[in-house]
């Protein structure tokens, strides 16, 4: 693995991902880092310029609507877009030892994890343990005006970026040294639109 990090700066990071993004809601997809060259440019490691921690919903695969490819994004992906132990793991092992300068968290409309949260509906198995994490989240906003469901996504992402950037050891210090930015976003299902939460 390379030890040094050459690629996009933290703000470089988050226009590439907003103007990949810009491409899929305009259908001019280009596909780049997605052939033999590319892989083969990659078999002595890995740089990716963004951390992604986002939903498992299949309508949110994060190289398509940002459209990257191989060695871009560094994905975490678990049912509304929360963090455990392992996760963080995930996450510290991109920042620290990848030097990966941008950790989005990006949540997403029309979220069946804070959807069910927000019904209030039992779950069975181990679904309990993520509406037991998203909870805290949905009471805040339960009576703020607007569509419930919406107004929880955003105060979720909002909240595991908080959570993320004040983590110790390892991501609060890199966040305070200035070698990482967390920025929370939401991604529109319908738009294909990814909005920064701030
Ligand atoms: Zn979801």
């Amino acid at each position: 693995m390379s030890d040094t990090y050459n690629g996009p700066d933290a703000k470089q990071a988050l226009q590439n991902l907003l103007e990949g993004n810009k491409r899929y809601i305009d259908s001019s997809l280009t596909h780049p880092h997605q052939d033999s060259v590319r892989r083969q440019s990659l078999s002595g490691g890995q740089q990716p310029f963004a951390i992604v921690l986002t939903c498992s919903d299949s309508r949110v695969p994060p190289e398509i609507i940002f459209d990257q490819g191989l060695g871009d994004l560094f994905v975490i992906r678990v049912a509304g877009n929360i963090v455990d132990d392992i996760a963080l793991g995930s996450i510290e092992y991109a920042a620290a030892h990848l030097h990966t300068p941008l950790l989005m968290v990006m949540g997403h409309t029309k979220c069946g994890a804070v959807t069910a949260t927000v019904s209030g509906v039992g779950v069975e198995g181990h679904i309990a343990n993520i509406v037991n994490k998203i909870k805290p989240v949905v009471n805040e906003t339960r009576n703020k005006q607007g569509d419930p469901v919406t107004n929880a996504v955003f105060a979720l992402a909002n909240s595991v970026a908080d959570q993320l950037t004040s983590s110790e050891p390892v991501l609060a210090d890199l966040v305070q040294s200035g070698r990482l930015q967390v920025v929370p976003s939401v991604y529109d299902v319908d738009s294909g639109k990814v909005e920064i939460v701030s």
